[in-house]
């Protein structure tokens, strides 16, 4: 069949087989150009390794670092005349490229915050790798099952406190607007921090300290936004930083436990970028649209990947991490800078549909999104009949 893009609201229902393999090896391509990085990480366990900044982390981990990894993500395979999800076809191309390199690379699917995913995780580590140096938690969910108690936890990106009357901007229509958005309930607020908050983060440490696969300097990361204040009314100062803020108690709670290993647990802050969770939070498309352009204009811009190498380049594989006042490794300080805020937040109060196109960057926002399907990938015939099973039987 021949795939096009098919977008409903700020999701993409279809995803290309050869545009996802061609952006996976872009971007294997960009960390092979790069220096190598010797932070001996050599095994590593990646939490949300399909997509996003958890696929980049574990390229890097693996083409920069030499790492063998092991990766757990929640996707969809296809059926006969329906597309898998991108990340289906991300985790192949991945595992081809590594395996064709000669390192081990093998994916689990299912449910993380399950226990069942984390005793598989734990036997696959016994039987493959012995024990761990690594752990990328990058795990963006709307939903959790609580192992323990069986609730279906749900997050909500709300405000918290009074409701917010702020500028977005409708992707597809190119329209900037303003929005009314109601504040969280308490359940609301304390089901978001069950789902992104760090209790899931520690079960997972728990379950693989117990099992003794956790290597001596076993290290574990997981990754926070705090942004601009612009975006604070909707992110860090509404649920979902309620819920990254349960991640910082977290990694203080894991360090504690990792002290016999001489281990680290740390929270990295990264940037603004395009992927399926941050397109679904009102505001951060307008936000990230003037982000991007500001940034290109600088000479300052990071993608995916380029950032990924730099946490790992700069941070992980290099001494000591530089941390802030509470602990965290910060890699959002180009984003954060005086010299880019300073343009986002005059150019954020004159922004309109009108003058969208001067200000913004909406087309780099728009391409960045659909390349996260495998749409808009240079070199790919868009025109070529692909087979959405790749070969393969529907039951995978
Ligand atoms: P993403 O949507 O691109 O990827 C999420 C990953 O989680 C996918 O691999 C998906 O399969 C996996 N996943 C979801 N539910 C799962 C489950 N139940 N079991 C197993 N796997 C599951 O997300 P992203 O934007 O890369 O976000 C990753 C982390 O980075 C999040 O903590 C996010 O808050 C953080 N972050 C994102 C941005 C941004 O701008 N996108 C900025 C800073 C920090």
């Amino acid at each position: 069949m021949i795939i096009r893009p098919r977008i409903r609201g700020f999701i993409c229902t279809t995803a290309h087989p050869d545009g996802c393999r061609a952006h996976v090896a872009e971007q294997i391509g960009y960390v092979r150009s790069q220096p190598a990085l010797d932070g001996r990480i050599g095994k590593a366990l990646v939490l949300g390794c399909s997509g996003g900044y958890g696929l980049a982390s574990r390229i890097v981990a693996a083409f920069g670092c030499g790492a063998d990894t092991l990766g757990v993500s929640f996707e969809k395979a296809p059926a006969e005349n329906k597309t898998a999800t991108a990340g289906w076809y991300n985790n192949i191309a991945f595992e081809d490229v590594a395996h064709r390199a000669g390192r081990y690379a093998k994916t689990l699917d299912g449910d993380a915050f399950s226990d069942a995913m984390k005793q598989r995780v734990i036997d696959t580590i016994r039987a493959d790798l012995g024990q761990i140096d690594l752990l990328v938690y990058s795990l963006a969910s709307p939903v959790r099952a609580h192992p323990r108690t069986g609730v279906l936890h749900r997050s909500a990106i709300k405000p918290l406190g009074d409701p917010v009357h702020i500028k977005t901007l409708n992707v597809d229509k190119g329209e900037v607007h303003y929005a009314d958005l109601d504040p969280a309930t308490p359940e609301e607020t304390a089901g978001t921090v069950a789902v992104m908050g760090g209790e899931d983060w520690e079960f997972w440490i728990d379950a693989l300290q117990s099992a003794g696969v956790l290597a001596p300097g076993f290290r574990t990361v997981a990754y926070t936004y705090i942004g601009s204040e612009l975006t604070w009314p909707i992110y860090w100062h509404a649920t979902l930083g309620k819920a990254k803020e349960d991640l910082d108690r977290a990694a203080a709670a894991i360090r504690g436990r990792l002290a016999p290993l001489e281990g680290d647990a740390r929270v990295a802050s990264l940037k603004a970028v395009v992927s399926q969770a941050s397109s679904a939070i009102p505001v951060v498309p307008l936000y990230a649209s003037l982000l991007f352009r500001v940034m290109k204009e600088q000479g300052l811009h990071e993608d995916i990947i380029t950032h990924i190498q730099r946490l790992f380049a700069t941070q992980l594989c290099d001494g000591a991490p530089r941390l802030d006042d509470q602990g965290r490794i910060r890699v959002d300080d180009v984003e954060l800078s005086a010299a880019v805020q300073d343009e986002v937040k005059r150019r954020w109060p004159l922004v309109s549909t009108e003058n969208l196109g001067e200000l913004a960057d909406l087309d780099g926002f728009r391409a960045d999104f659909l390349r996260i399907f495998g749409f808009g990938i240079a070199g790919v015939d868009y025109e070529s009949e692909q087979d959405p099973l790749m070969g393969r039987t529907a039951e995978g």
